[in-house]
């Protein structure tokens, strides 16, 4: 099956990225040329985002009554808000005891940049203003998350923001050219995507009045119902050109990589955030799912491994929640009512991976210049890094992005993201997988918790559309 494939195919995928890169001299078009087939898988995963998401919110929503859906609801933004902060908590213990940024100065790492400016209520104004889309249409591929004509503009030339420019495939920052003296404001976030919590909204709201709509109703969301079981038959197809397609994606990266001496420079920071990651991902969650559900977490984990390897390979919460869906429904038998409704949600705001390298950045940049940060300021980090995660989108990146309001909420200057681009790229692949992870793991727990509610409803509904 394609899940055997994936794991056999992960352990070659080195050593065919390093093989081509030592023995053969390719063009920059030629590697553009290696990345297609992975390239293709991108775009697929990505293509069945859009009707996954719409259906399986509306059927998710209105096949609950509103009274369920609402605890289960707030369920959900419990679980995700406190593993969020302990995330952060956990990456500013590891980032103040090992100090990777004590020993150097940002002086010995290339500095470059000028100051852009953003302020923590721009970020969440944003998020709401995302919220409200004005029109569906364009929510479904829309270009500018903080869309004005006039910032559309500028985005053209932020790739004259040194380090950023490289970003602009999915994710990067609106800078508004503010005068001559080349000062930049970073006006919001780009997305190349899809607005996803735009649509979440929506449909929670169309599932509740379908819902509510009696018989009327049905004929929709029997209509929603077989849309998402189609998508997730295509879904399955998809899984089966997994393996080819990540092992090309690796393998272009490994030709592509220019620069592995910065490695051995970055190297302690790295190893704070990976070492955060881990903890996190092996010891925190797994600790509070066993304390709900009482089963083996790891059992658990090993059911999303599929998922987990796509989240590394395309760095991306959003374009991996196809997979995600598959792996929590077939592996790890969770009812599709909690996630239809906990993943799709989870893949936009709950990042636990982003909070914590956000944190852990924070800090390092300031050991970096020397910057003494009283408590007052390491409360403000672990606040606007939970911000910063929660409004960063599923795309790669993006956590880079909104890093800059957790740096400006401290007084550090903005620009300085740039001492930790070069690396991001890893970095992002690893706190993706995190991401990913901590949306499964609350889909189980939430389970959990709603046992009741969802028996319940089997007992009194007389036909049941999730599982029917
Ligand atoms: N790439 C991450 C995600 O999709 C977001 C981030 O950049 O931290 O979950």
């Amino acid at each position: 099956g394609p899940k055997k494939g994936t794991k056999g195919l992960s352990l070659n995928n080195n050593y065919l990225g390093v093989v081509v890169r030592e023995y053969a001299s390719l063009s920059q078009l030629h590697k553009q040329y290696f990345g297609f087939p992975g390239e293709i898988l991108m775009r697929m995963l990505k293509l069945v985002i859009l009707p996954l998401i719409i259906s399986s919110m509306i059927t998710g929503v209105a096949a609950l009554d509103s009274e369920v859906s609402g605890k289960i609801g707030l369920r959900a933004v419990i679980y995700y808000f406190s593993t969020t902060i302990i995330a952060v908590i956990l990456g500013i213990i590891l980032v103040m005891t090992i100090k990777p940024g004590v020993s150097q100065t940002a002086d010995h790492i290339d500095r470059t940049g000028t100051t852009p400016n953003v302020t923590t209520v721009d970020t969440l104004l944003d998020l709401l203003r995302n919220m409200f889309p004005e029109n569906l249409v364009q929510a479904c591929f829309q270009q500018l998350i903080n869309g004005s004509l006039e910032s559309a503009n500028v985005v053209v030339r932020a790739a004259s923001w040194p380090g950023l420019g490289e970003l602009n495939e999915s994710a990067l920052c609106l800078l508004s050219w503010q005068n001559i003296t080349k000062e930049y404001k970073i006006i919001g976030t780009y997305s190349d995507g899809i607005n996803v919590l735009g649509l979440i909204v929506f449909c929670v709201a169309f599932g509740l009045v379908i819902g509510k709509m009696g018989e009327k109703g049905r004929i929709l969301l029997e209509f929603f119902d077989a849309l998402n079981e189609a998508t997730m038959k295509l879904v399955q197809i998809i899984m089966c050109y997994m393996p080819v397609g990540i092992l090309f994606l690796i393998a272009a990266k490994i030709i592509e990589v220019e620069d592995w001496e910065i490695f051995k420079k970055m190297g302690l920071y790295m190893v704070t955030v990976l070492s955060g990651l881990a903890i996190h991902a092996t010891i925190c969650l797994p600790l509070i799912f066993f304390v709900i559900v009482r089963k083996n977490p790891y059992t658990f984990t090993l059911g999303m491994a599929q998922a987990l390897v796509t989240a590394l390979m395309i760095s991306s919460s959003s374009a991996t929640l196809p997979v995600t869906f598959r792996c929590a429904e077939e592996n790890n038998r969770i009812d599709k009512r909690i996630t239809r409704f906990v993943l799709p949600v989870g893949a936009t705001i709950n990042m636990d991976g982003t909070a914590l390298y956000e944190a852990v950045a924070a800090i390092f940049i300031a050991q970096l210049n020397d910057y003494a940060l009283d408590v007052g300021q390491i409360v403000t980090i672990s606040i606007t890094a939970t911000v910063a995660s929660i409004g960063a989108a599923g795309v790669p990146n993006a956590g880079l992005v909104t890093m800059v309001i957790v740096l400006t909420a401290v007084g550090l200057p903005a620009s300085d993201v740039t001492l930790i681009v070069a690396v991001d790229w890893l970095l992002d692949r690893f706190r993706t997988m995190i991401n990913v992870l901590g949306d499964a793991y609350g889909a189980g727990i939430v389970q959990k918790l709603s046992k009741r509610e969802l028996e319940r409803m089997d007992l009194t509904s007389d036909v049941d559309v999730a599982n029917p």
